[in-house]
């Protein structure tokens, strides 16, 4: 599927008539049950949600982030631990009534933000489903959970889905892109997500507890044998953002999916290539974020490939 970037002309009124939501801009009429790259269809389809405990402190806080999984993501990544509901549609679909209902629940059990993660072929539906809680003056801070491929265009029209950006950069060479995740625009896509983010948001905002308001966090996910594109990512943000930006450096990789048969791509990051990244990040003067501590493989319950579609916490 090839990219024609952020077309502003042509757009249909409804989003799914043509879709263009994301940089693929397959313009497919979803509505008539035509499918682009992604897979996804006319309604939302969640795989999973409830409050979850594995993000960074600010997001997950004490009382879980208010988490939904949508299926049909994107980016294809040949390591992808979500692969059941993001690439192979796994889940359920639900009508913007049954996907407001589960916002509402989130927010009665007492989640501090509504957590969207992959949500960029679903916006239409998720202002849809959420319209109807915020004019009853039911609100939660939306943290847009995004691998960074994304359109300008789409961020501008859903600006009022995004509080906390959560997204990544996850390649600085777009051959490495193009190979992992069938995208090799991702570099310059999603460099230019994350100045709008920055823009639009700056840098993160707590409130008394501790509990994210607003802001922005940048992912960084160490992969093997391409430390170097991590820090090169780094170099970049020192550059264009500066080092006030949160950053999250994530050693968690696991080899999974198609990954176990690639050459590379079938083990875990190495301590040393973690130790590169972690050290040019204290070396580059980034004090805000967090780091993982090192880890060989991120644990079977992580993954999450197991669990069962519907609600249920997850990540505990
Ligand atoms: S959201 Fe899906 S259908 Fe729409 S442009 Fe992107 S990949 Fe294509």
């Amino acid at each position: 599927m090839a990219y024609n970037g952020d077309v502003k002309s042509a757009r249909p009124d409804d989003p799914l008539r043509g879709c263009q939501l994301c940089p693929r801009q397959c313009r497919v009429d979803r509505q008539a049950g035509a499918r682009g790259f992604c897979g996804a269809g006319a309604a939302a389809r969640v795989y999973r949600h409830g409050p979850h405990y594995g993000e960074e402190p600010p997001i997950s806080g004490t009382r879980g982030s208010g988490t939904v999984f949508f299926s049909h993501c994107t980016l294809r990544c040949c390591y992808c631990q979500n692969y059941p509901w993001s690439q192979d549609g796994r889940g359920e679909d639900r009508s913007e009534t049954q996907l407001g209902a589960i916002l509402e629940a989130l927010n009665a059990r007492g989640c501090h933000n509504w957590n969207l993660v992959s949500p960029t072929p679903w916006l239409p539906q998720i202002r849809a489903a959420a319209a109807p809680l915020i004019a009853r003056d039911i609100r939660l801070p939306f943290v847009y959970n995004t691998s960074g491929f994304e359109s300008i265009d789409t961020l501008d029209a859903y600006r009022d889905l995004v509080d906390v950006a959560l997204t990544d950069l996850r390649y600085a060479r777009p051959e490495t892109a193009a190979k992992a995740s069938l995208a090799s625009e991702y570099v310059a896509v999603a460099r230019r997500a994350l100045t709008w983010f920055w823009n639009e948001l700056g840098r993160l905002q707590t409130d008394d507890d501790g509990i994210a308001r607003r802001g922005t966090i940048c992912r960084l996910l160490v992969l093997p044998g391409h430390a170097d594109e991590a820090i090169d990512n780094l170099a970049w943000i020192a550059r264009h953002i500066g080092t006030e930006l949160h950053i999250s450096v994530m050693s968690q990789y696991t080899p999974v999916h198609l990954a176990l048969r690639r050459d590379g791509w079938n083990r875990p990051v190495s301590q040393a290539e973690y130790r590169r990244v972690t050290d040019a990040a204290e070396a580059m003067g980034f004090d805000n974020g967090w780091i993982q501590p090192y880890q060989a493989a991120a644990s079977g319950e992580w993954l999450g490939c197991e669990m069962p579609a519907g609600e249920g916490a997850v990540g505990q």
